[in-house]
């Protein structure tokens, strides 16, 4: 029987949640401490735990099936040895958020990414970086670093970088100003293209158990108290749901108990829009698994 690899990133920022989320799937493995592959118990998907950049070039040599990567990498590799194309996106995944930023020391003149034109820019992500650049008619002169890119600008070596930023802590912290956000980025489940027919059959099946998992992350049950004539109000303000179960209190004839799944985040604004139409006793639970 035929089976399919997944590479996850070995040690960093994705690891633990790429690791979660194969897990909330159903899948099991027989860990190995320091080896990079853990075989596949019960499901018929093994893992590859490696550097994120390598996953890419993984993909597109046939080396695994299946990789969870951030999409600034996988947009990296792509353009950089396919012209673009080559990697396919299967689904967006709820962690990894970052963007790609140009900053500037503190006291550049610049105001956006035109001021940059002809400007030495440092990062990671050269062919990335030059092609979001060309889209807007700015044409740099690429510094490659393999990391410590904030460095750049204040030893003399580059004018500007391109870095990934998610708090804006590291750039505060290198006197670097964020000019604009040229890219976002989040982690994705990628395939690097054809697969055998029961491979395919295979990833069909884990695809279904994954959209389980991320449908039920967004959602929510939600079970309240409402009066009979807000019944409907209070419906329409519950964030994506759909025909609510409605059932009896005993002995309560003015009010009835209402269930729901919010297929959208419900905030506090929201419960507090709920209460003010009525509703009452109300109660919000996390959805492990959800299949349509
Ligand atoms: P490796 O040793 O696997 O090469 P790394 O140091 O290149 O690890 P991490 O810093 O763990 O990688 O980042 C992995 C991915 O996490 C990034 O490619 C990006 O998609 C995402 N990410 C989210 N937030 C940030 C951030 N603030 N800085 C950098 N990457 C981030
Ligand atoms: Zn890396």
């Amino acid at each position: 029987m035929s089976r399919i690899r997944v590479a996850i990133q070995k040690s960093g920022r994705l690891s633990d949640k790429s690791l979660s989320l194969l897990q909330r799937c159903g899948l099991e493995f027989a860990r190995s401490k320091d080896k990079l592959f853990w075989y596949g118990q019960d499901f018929p998907v093994d893992l590859l735990l490696v550097r994120d950049d390598d996953i890419p070039r993984m993909l597109l040599d046939g080396v695994c099936e299946l990789g969870i990567v951030g999409q600034n990498i996988a947009e990296e590799v792509m353009l950089e040895r396919n012209g673009g194309s080559g990697l396919q996106e299967l689904r967006k995944l709820r962690f990894g958020g970052c963007r790609l930023s140009l900053a500037v020391p503190e006291d550049s003149s610049a105001s956006s990414a035109a001021d940059l034109n002809g400007a030495r820019i440092a990062t990671s992500y050269p062919a990335l970086t030059t092609h979001l650049l060309s889209e807007q008619g700015v044409s740099a002169k690429i510094v490659e670093l393999a990391g410590s890119v904030e460095i750049a600008p204040g030893l003399g070596t580059a004018d500007a970088i391109a870095d990934l930023v998610s708090t804006g802590t590291t750039l505060r912290a290198n006197h670097l100003r964020e000019l604009e956000v040229i890219y976002r980025s989040t982690a994705a489940l990628y395939t690097g293209g054809q697969l055998s027919a029961d491979k395919q059959a295979l990833l069909d099946r884990l695809l279904l158990r994954l959209d389980g998992v991320l449908h039920a992350e967004a959602s929510k049950y939600v079970m309240l108290h409402a009066p009979r004539e807000a019944v409907q109000t209070i419906t329409e303000l519950l964030p994506g749901a759909e025909e609510p179960t409605l059932l009896t209190l005993d002995g309560n004839q003015e009010k009835v108990a209402l269930h729901a799944v919010c297929r959208e985040t419900l905030f506090w604004e929201h419960l507090e829009a709920l209460k003010a139409a009525g509703a009452s006793a109300i109660l919000v639970m996390p959805v492990e698994k959800m299949l349509a």
